[in-house]
């Protein structure tokens, strides 16, 4: 454990595109900052499935104005790879990969004590960007923790010749079923609500709507898992229960913020089941005086409220609120 004495203006926690856009920012402003990420740079994007393509064009995932080259319009994970990671390259960002932050102290109101699985560091101010990839929403079903289930899909071709269930309605169960079921996996998906989600791209809903109708994909709507066995699953359906033989579960039911972590640090959390943290709109900081949010995580719950598109400018709001001090 080292112990770092410097103390910096700002400590970003979080490595991922809000993260680095207030790197960007902080840089640009000349504060002493440290970005601190738990894995490797863009670690949420890094562990998305293998083919994904972004629903925004590429010029509205851009930072700081620096422009985003893609083959087609939409970019695809790969080329958002190289994207981040060019722009932390070549403008020398001080990140720190592989050093996840345990907590954040702020007892003392101007200084921040920041506890890392690598060391110790202080810091006037803090921003947490850490999202929301990290923690699946739990179905806390019997058999949910056997080895044929997994809240991530990566790769269809693992499923080929499989009968896959895949649980959820949104666009990564249904991005999933379609591939898994064009590279020869045998697709059953199993969906809470009437029908597929009203919020899927609006290029793929119809594809995943024709596939159900044809048969090609077999889906039970208002339908919920109720245990997961070695060999099969028990199926809670509005005409009883069922059995369904089967290989794999994939259970794409969504992620959440860490709130542990900061209601550790003493930011107050909405009691509703949205679970919004506290932060001043205008300012991005939170009750905690130092303590900003950016990025995703500052919806809660409601993790579609904020992507990058929209919530880059985070990183601007909170930067000119640092300096105005
Ligand atoms: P993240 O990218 O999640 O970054 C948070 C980082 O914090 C992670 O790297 C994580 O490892 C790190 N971290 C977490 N805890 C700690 C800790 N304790 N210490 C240190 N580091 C920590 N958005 C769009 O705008 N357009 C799109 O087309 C789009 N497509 C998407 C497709 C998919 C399949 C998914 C899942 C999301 C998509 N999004 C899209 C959403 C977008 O990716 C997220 O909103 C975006 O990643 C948010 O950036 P962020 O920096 O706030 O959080």
């Amino acid at each position: 454990m080292q112990t770092h004495n410097k103390t910096y203006d700002l400590i970003i926690i979080g490595g991922g595109p809000i993260g680095i856009a207030c790197g960007l920012e902080a840089k640009k402003h000349n504060l002493s900052y440290l970005i601190l990420e738990k894995g490797c740079l863009v670690n949420s994007l890094y562990h998305y499935p293998a083919n994904m393509t972004f629903f925004s064009t590429s010029e509205k995932l851009e930072l700081d104005n620096i422009p985003f080259i893609s083959n087609n319009p939409k970019p695809r994970k790969a080329e958002a790879l190289e994207y981040y990671r060019r722009i932390a390259v070549s403008n020398e960002l001080d990140i720190n990969l592989f050093e996840k932050v345990i907590s954040v102290d702020s007892k003392d109101k101007s200084i921040h004590n920041i506890k890392t699985s690598k060391g110790n560091y202080t810091s006037k101010n803090v921003i947490i960007a850490t999202g929301f990839y990290d923690i699946p929403n739990y179905l806390g079903i019997p058999g949910e923790d056997l080895p044929k289930v997994n809240h991530y899909y990566n790769d269809p071709h693992y499923y080929a010749k499989q009968k896959t269930i895949v649980v959820g309605a949104s666009n990564s169960a249904v991005d999933a079923a379609l591939e898994i079921y064009r590279k020869g996996g045998d697709v059953t998906m199993i969906v809470r609500t009437p029908e597929i989600g009203q919020r899927v791209k609006y290029w793929v809903r119809p594809d995943i709507i024709n596939r159900i109708e044809e048969g090609s994909i077999k889906a039970y709507f208002d339908a919920e898992i109720a245990e997961i066995k070695e060999t099969e699953i028990i199926l809670k359906t509005a005409e009883g229960e069922k059995t369904l033989e089967n290989d794999f579960v994939l259970l794409l039911t969504g992620y959440r913020p860490n709130f542990d972590f900061l209601k550790n640090i003493g930011i107050n959390i909405s009691k509703d089941e949205k679970h919004i943290p506290e932060y001043n709109k205008e300012s991005m900081e939170t009750n905690v005086p130092g303590i900003y949010l950016a990025g995703v995580i500052c919806g809660g719950m409601e993790t579609h409220k904020w992507f990058i598109e929209n919530s880059r400018i985070h990183a601007e709001i909170i930067i000119k609120d640092i300096i105005s001090r």
